[in-house]
């Protein structure tokens, strides 16, 4: 398997993980969710990690003028930093680490690590 490829097989994992772990948002509690990535998703090193998994609904991922992901980025922080303190440190912790080119080696792990993940939320 290439790097192209195992990035597909992560990422359709890593969203699937985070539906069968999350129903409702993370700010109102509504559903259904979309899978937000705390740290961007270009960022390698965190792009596959579960503990980067934030659920939102579309208008608190996308679309809400004052508290969306997306769509106001600076106060989404600042009520991550109020609100969700574990989360707000993660990105800290991790929005300026860089890595140029991880082995294939890496990823084969990454997505063994997440078919675990899968197959203990699943029994
Ligand atoms: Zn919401």
């Amino acid at each position: 398997m290439n790097k192209t490829s195992i990035k597909r097989e992560l990422n359709s994992a890593w969203y699937e993980l985070g539906h069968q772990r999350y129903k409702t948002c993370a700010v109102c509690g509504k559903g259904p969710v979309s899978i937000h990535h705390i740290v961007p998703k270009s960022h390698q090193l965190t792009a596959y990690d579960p503990d980067n998994q934030l659920p939102l609904c579309t208008p608190h991922h996308q679309t809400d003028k004052i508290l969306s992901a997306h769509g106001n980025p600076a106060v989404f922080r600042s009520w991550m930093k109020e609100w969700l303190p574990d989360k707000y440190e993660y990105l800290i912790e991790n929005e300026h680490r860089t890595a140029h080119s991880l082995p294939l080696s890496w990823y084969q792990e990454k997505l063994e690590y997440l078919k675990e993940q899968l197959k203990c939320q699943t029994t």
